[in-house]
């Protein structure tokens, strides 16, 4: 691994909160597995082969290049772009059978050149503006005609068609589905019939099961990072990220740690060096609030957290060079980190940067490593 900072994922977690996720749905629904973001910093290659094992056939992720990467790791899963695609890249979505997010004729008239060009038809999603006023089509007069004319387009499909929560309270997202139910009804009355509906994340999955329609767009769940509306489902968060000290030092009263020396000892105690910091994605702000865990026990960050290193207050304690530091798991979830950074949970996971090596357990056992920056990767 060549890093004693490490991710560990345990995919065994991963499966039990997809058969979560799947007993809540009705066995019809897809479950399209969100995978943006380097999966939520759980490392994209490996989430994604190990749910395609699991019979996740339809990948969702935010840009270009992410589904592009997830086309070269494996050609046969069914990728589909959320964000915007600019419109000079649009050969690229022909090119690797991505499946995009359009939401204006202009896009999808230069998107069927593309495909006439090649001879292939090419899939589309859809997204209607109904009130999160980011991306999507807006409901005017005129939008049923401008649908009509882009399924018209002898080169492009229309698959699916979308819109996304705002998730502020139930009636105001209960709006949104019915603002964007009556358009899919309005496009039926002219015989335009898109055979995939979806407006649920997580959240709004657990919240309104009546409204899963034929497809969910599913991210935090599957990683475990619930949250407070998680409702019935059993989930499990299935990131630990660990370390080991790499020096320990007796520091007496009123001397200082790292830059500024902000920090000053209060008594004599123990210090032990952390190889992690910053750029490894952990918030710098936690400076004066963040802890780790080692032999479940907690210990506080002692002076400003530098770029790669940390230091913690062991107290009278002493721990071995050879523990393990929980920097989070278990004793430190995902959300106490996020309250304390005044951040969520998914800011925090998102960030943990490509430089900490990741490996994935099935049973206990290292069954993937993934470590990019020096190509490392294996499949045992
Ligand atoms: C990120 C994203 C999701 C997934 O959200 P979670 O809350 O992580 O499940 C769903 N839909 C869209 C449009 C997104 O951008």
């Amino acid at each position: 691994m060549l890093r004693d900072t490490h991710l560990i994922i345990d995919l065994n977690d991963l499966e039990h909160n997809l058969n979560s996720i799947k007993t809540y749905c009705d066995k019809n629904t897809l479950i399209g597995a969100v995978l943006k973001a380097n999966a939520y910093g759980h490392g994209v290659k490996y989430i994604a082969k190990h749910l395609y094992t699991l019979g996740i056939r339809r990948f969702l992720v935010a840009t270009l290049i992410e589904a592009i990467e997830l086309k070269k790791h494996n050609a046969s899963y069914d990728v589909m772009i959320m964000g915007h695609t600019p419109d000079n890249y649009l050969n690229e979505i022909v090119k690797y059978q991505i499946v995009p997010t359009l939401f204006s004729l202009e896009q999808a008239i230069q998107l069927n050149e593309h495909g006439k060009n090649v001879d292939q038809v090419i899939r589309i999603h859809l997204k209607i503006e109904t009130g999160f006023n980011r991306l999507g089509l807006q409901i005017t007069p005129q939008a049923p005609a401008i649908v009509k004319e882009i399924n018209a387009l002898s080169h492009i499909e229309i698959e699916g068609i979308f819109t996304h929560l705002a998730l502020k309270d139930r009636s105001s997202d209960i709006k949104q589905i019915q603002t964007f139910q009556a358009f899919v009804k309005a496009l039926e009355r002219i015989n335009i019939i898109i055979p995939i509906h979806h407006v649920c994340d997580s959240i709004g999955m657990v919240l309104y099961p009546e409204y899963h329609m034929n497809m969910v767009r599913i991210g935090a769940l599957l990683y475990g990072l619930e949250s407070e509306e998680k409702g019935v489902l059993d989930i499990k968060p299935i990131m630990r990220m660990v370390t080991k000290p790499s020096q320990k030092k007796f520091l007496e009263k009123g001397e200082t740690i790292s830059y500024g020396h902000r920090w000053q000892a209060l008594e004599n105690t123990q210090i032990a060096t952390l190889p992690f910091g910053y750029a490894d994605g952990y918030p710098r702000q936690l400076y004066e609030k963040g802890f780790v865990s080692v032999n479940n026990k907690k210990y506080p960050l002692a002076g400003i957290i530098c770029m790669d290193q940390c230091m913690i207050d062991l107290g009278d304690d002493d721990i071995s060079l050879d523990a393990e530091v929980e920097i989070i798991g278990p004793q430190i979830p995902v959300s106490q980190l996020a309250n304390l950074a005044m951040t969520n949970k998914n800011d925090i996971v998102c960030s943990l940067s490509q430089r900490l090596p990741r490996v994935y357990t099935k049973n206990k056992q290292v069954i993937y490593l993934n470590n990019p920056l020096v190509g490392d990767h294996y499949d045992n």
